[in-house]
């Protein structure tokens, strides 16, 4: 058993006893992506879209236990949790916009104005799809040649996921197409398009807006990763993205969320590019709590907790008292 894994038991074990303590929490701000109906266990991707039961499990346990704030209010200086949506998913609007009206949870959805445009879906989720679907049992890419794909699926889908992520950003959407055809599954081209591939629509993302309980956030045009754009690239990304929410909301974004979000997807010229551009705060996927002197051009997240235990051991400051994030 690995340290790491023999530490998640134990902050699991504790966390019951730490929320219920009157120690000061920092505040948390927690990563959510897509919803959906049902789970899909099989899915490559099950991670990244959460079963709508699960979800109004921990809206409920945070409207209960916590004090939930907008991002807004946190960045002020204002304690508690913080809900964040990325992406631009259809079922934020669809799925969990109904829930946080249900619990009054205030959150902040970060779009990807190209998805919204339908100029293109998301390359994760056009890689997730093909392996998912493929009854290909081969598949090559950049010299390396996999086999019996079908039973290893979750495997490729890393393996390739990773692949495509090391590459200049400019390059992954041949290189993606490539491995759609190959699959014989784009989903661009699919006979039915899962639900939770769909993108909002922009009369869902105002009505989000002018409900007072949604802020909207920058995710860029078409979510490459910025540190291994071209300075051209990385100027339309985020340039696009910010007249964009503008002109369709008739105010500019204040804040900003790199996709994958990493400490190697930012740097010196992202963060001047994203000054530029008028961001208050920009978010990573960095683990880590936000605090008075956090770094604005690089607040750390958590990502989405499995079950309202992993939701406490995060919320209660734990990870932080015993030394493990910022
Ligand atoms: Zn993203």
């Amino acid at each position: 058993m690995s340290s790491g894994y023999q530490l998640l038991l134990l902050l699991r074990k504790m966390g019951g006893c730490v929320v219920a303590s009157k120690v000061a929490k920092p505040t948390s701000i927690l990563m959510f992506h897509g919803v959906v109906e049902t789970a899909d266990k099989g899915a490559v991707d099950a991670g990244l879209h959460l079963p709508v039961d699960q979800l109004e499990k921990l809206f409920a346990h945070l409207a209960q236990n916590y004090s939930v704030i907008s991002l807004q209010d946190a960045l002020a200086g204002k304690h508690g949790v913080v809900i964040t949506f990325d992406d631009g998913y259809r079922s934020n609007y669809s799925l969990a916009y109904p829930l946080a009206k249900k619990f009054n949870i205030p959150f902040t959805v970060f779009v990807t104005t190209g998805f919204l445009e339908k100029e293109l879906f998301l390359w994760h989720d056009r890689l997730a799809f093909a392996i998912n679907t493929t009854g290909c049992d081969s598949l090559s890419w950049g010299g390396s040649t996999a086999s019996a794909v079908q039973s290893r699926r979750p495997e490729i889908f890393a393996q390739l996921s990773n692949w495509l992520k090391a590459m200049p950003q400019e390059k992954i959407e041949s290189s993606l197409t490539g491995i759609e055809e190959q699959c014989g599954a784009p989903l661009a081209t699919a006979k039915e398009i899962p639900a939770h591939y769909q993108p909002l629509r922009w009369s869902e993302v105002e009505e989000m807006q002018d409900s007072g309980l949604c802020i909207i956030g920058a995710h860029t045009h078409t979510h490459k990763i910025l540190s291994r754009c071209s300075a051209d690239t990385l100027e339309f990304e985020v340039k696009t993205c910010r007249d964009l929410l503008e002109q369709k909301l008739g105010q500019s974004p204040d804040y900003f969320a790199y996709p994958n979000g990493t400490a190697d997807d930012l740097n010196e010229s992202t963060g001047n590019c994203l000054e530029r551009h008028g961001f208050s705060a920009v978010l990573t996927t960095e683990n880590g709590y936000l605090r008075g002197e956090s770094d604005r051009n690089a607040i750390p997240r958590f990502g989405t907790p499995r079950d309202e235990k992993e939701m406490d051991v995060i919320c209660s400051g734990l990870p932080k008292l015993l030394g493990r994030v910022r």
